[in-house]
């Protein structure tokens, strides 16, 4: 199958590290101009390169414009730069997550609204300020990455699951919404992929151990993965498909 995402422009949210980094680079190498859309340029992990050098280096196209997805104003300017810089907008991937671990009552209310306000309204961000752009394309997509978590708990991350049903939740209604443009709504749900958001369990052997176990195919996920799943979603080839959110976990929520 091959997949030519040419002449589109995507953001992808977090895309300085992990997932939102397999992602961006993914999509840029089925020839999407990407928007690398952060905190920071710098990936918090060991990788030599930030997403747009790894990118341009390979021929591709990839700027980077600092936001923070949990502030609405910061995310209407990322949008309006990029449609400056490129003329238009037709993907939409919000990967910028957090994560936070204590039982519900060792969360503090600081700490339950910023993991709500950085995963799940930062989505409502992005597709506010996004739609109106979105809706002037040939092939508009929006992507968003929830977890596995959504579908299945793991102990202490109330928070955290709660703002990734929400993300699943979300995609149905938004699928419903615009399905008459059309506008393409679904969801990546990645199970455990190793990233900077992982690294401390993953450093842990019991808990690497219990992951291990847990996922059905004998290795875990890398951002790759993830990544090849957004541009399927985001190429023609997908269609005929909107409202879904898709577990990408090596077959963790199987048994
Ligand atoms: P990561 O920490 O490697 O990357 C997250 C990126 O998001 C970082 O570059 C960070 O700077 C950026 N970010 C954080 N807050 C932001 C904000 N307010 N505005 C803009 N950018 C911000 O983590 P990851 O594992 O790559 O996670 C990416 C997404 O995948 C998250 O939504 C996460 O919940 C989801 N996810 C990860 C896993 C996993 O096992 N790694 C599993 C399921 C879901």
């Amino acid at each position: 199958m091959h997949v030519d995402l040419s002449n589109r422009v995507a953001i992808v949210t977090g895309a300085s590290s992990g997932i939102g980094r397999g992602i961006a680079l993914g999509l840029a190498g089925a020839g999407a101009q990407v928007v690398v859309a952060d905190l920071d340029d710098s990936s918090p992990s060991d990788a030599e390169r930030t997403t747009v050098e790894a990118i341009t280096d390979g021929g591709g196209t990839a700027v980077f414009v600092a936001c923070d997805v949990a502030d609405d104003d910061s995310v209407a300017a990322l949008v309006e730069a990029t449609v400056e810089r490129f003329g238009g907008l037709d993907i939409l991937v919000n990967n910028a997550g957090i994560s936070h671990a204590g039982t519900i009552e060792e969360t503090t209310p600081e700490e339950w609204h910023r993991v709500l306000d950085v995963n799940l309204t930062g989505v409502y961000h992005g597709v506010r300020h996004a739609m109106s752009h979105l809706k002037e394309s040939e092939a508009p997509r929006i992507i968003n990455v929830a977890s596995q978590l959504a579908f299945v708990a793991q102990p202490e991350k109330p928070a955290y699951l709660a703002s990734k049903g929400g993300v699943v939740s979300l995609t149905r209604s938004l699928a419903v919404d615009y399905a008459d443009v059309p506008v393409l709504v679904n969801a990546v749900c990645p199970g455990v992929v190793s990233t900077e958001l992982t690294k401390e369990a993953l450093a842990d052997p019991e808990r690497r151990a219990a992951f291990e176990q847990q996922t059905l195919l004998p290795y875990l996920g890398e951002p790759e993965d993830i990544g090849a799943m957004a541009t399927f979603l985001a190429s023609d080839h997908a269609r005929f498909v909107t409202g879904q959110s898709f577990i990408v976990d090596g077959g963790y929520t199987a048994q």
